[in-house]
């Protein structure tokens, strides 16, 4: 392969977080070095990385410096400022592309996107004004879920609408930031897809994983998800369409809702997701390397699970329970290195295999 990134090459990675993290170990075990860049003290990838620059987005100098020292760019989080990756841009490849970030960092965008698809979403309306909200509430009806378009992780941002007179309250809430209601979908489950795409257009997903939330936070993800077959192609496939359309390399999350009518999609995230990290356990090759691999050129790993896996995230006091955790024997603990726990801060994960 004529444009495979060697061993020894400079990853460079926006974001370092427990993502940042995890794809900096990835790396490393591919013979690469990472280059992190974040504006916070500290950050969970800086402990595994080779370097750091710690330096804001609109730090121009910095991120030109930051450039230089590596051979690709990829990220660990959506929202990265336009101005900065039109600055990264013209010096070094970034992946997953800027139509992959530009569509997910807005939901309006994104759902426009994958009803261009032919894909199931919430019935959704684009709201500025409290006028707008109305509007929106005729053809959408209640209940319904107002979100802002931008900036929304983990359920925050967002305003259930149980009746009309929830409105009043839901426009407050976004504190002006442009918004979209949803229609709410009548779900029976969650479930995501982890796919990946390589630089030749090749596509390999992860199994399905079940999700289940607490508090708008994921709390386990579990593999197998509860899908017939049918369901279970049509989840595979919808993610392939997602990644071609885009023509993107590296992973995507695509998180669906299961109805009787079929599968809805959610929201799609341009990088390694949570519910992914039960591949470290169940595959050989997990999303941190797959991702790795896309970005570098490499072929792809098939992504073929070869065991059950419950993933667990541990989430503030969650950590509490660390030394019963310590003593089961299939559990393989995920740490961030953290040092302050707050409350819904994520802190780690376990991975538990359950194959019988
Ligand atoms: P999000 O940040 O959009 O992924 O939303 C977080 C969680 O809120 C989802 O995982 C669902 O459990 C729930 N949710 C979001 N949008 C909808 C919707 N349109 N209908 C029903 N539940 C939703």
């Amino acid at each position: 392969m004529t444009n495979q990134l060697p061993t020894g090459a400079t990853i460079g990675i926006l974001g370092g977080g427990q993502l940042g993290r995890m794809l900096s170990v990835a790396a490393a075990r591919l013979g690469f070095i990472t280059h992190i860049f974040e504006p916070g003290a500290n950050p969970p990838a800086g402990h595994v990385a080779d370097r750091v620059t710690t330096a804001a987005y609109d730090d121009l100098a910095a991120l030109t410096g930051f450039a230089h020292s590596v051979d690709v760019i990829t990220y660990e989080f959506e929202n990265i400022p336009t101005a900065a990756l039109d600055t990264l841009e013209a010096l070094r490849p970034i992946h997953p592309n800027r139509r992959a970030l530009a569509t997910s960092q807005d939901r309006l965008t994104e759902k426009e996107f994958l009803q261009s698809l032919g894909l199931n979403t919430a019935l959704f309306a684009a709201v500025d004004t409290a006028d707008d909200l109305q509007t929106a509430l005729a053809t959408v009806g209640t209940p319904a879920i107002l979100k802002t378009r931008r900036f929304g992780y983990d359920g925050k941002g967002q305003a259930r609408i149980m009746s009309p007179a929830d409105a009043a309250q839901a426009i407050t809430d976004m504190a002006g930031a442009p918004a979209l209601l949803e229609g709410f979908v009548d779900f029976s489950h969650e479930v995501s897809v982890i796919a990946a795409r390589g630089q030749h257009g090749d596509i390999a997903c992860f199994d399905p994983g079940e999700n289940i939330h607490k508090d708008g936070i994921l709390h386990t993800t579990t593999v197998p998800a509860r899908l017939t077959t049918a369901q279970a192609t049509d989840a595979v496939l919808l993610a392939a369409r997602i990644l071609n359309e885009l023509d993107y390399v590296g992973i995507m999350g695509v998180e669906l809702f299961v109805t009787p009518q079929g599968l809805v999609v959610n929201e799609i995230a341009p990088r390694v997701h949570n519910s992914g990290h039960w591949t470290q356990q169940g595959c050989a090759i997990d999303q941190f390397e797959q991702h790795i691999r896309a970005i570098a050129g490499w072929p792809l790993g098939d992504g073929k699970r070869h065991c059950d896996v419950t993933m667990e995230n541990l989430i503030g006091s969650d950590m509490d329970r660390l030394p019963e955790i310590a003593k089961e024997g299939n559990a393989a603990i995920h740490l961030y290195g953290k040092f302050e726990t707050r409350a819904g801060r994520k802190m780690g994960h376990v991975n538990r295999i359950t194959t019988p």
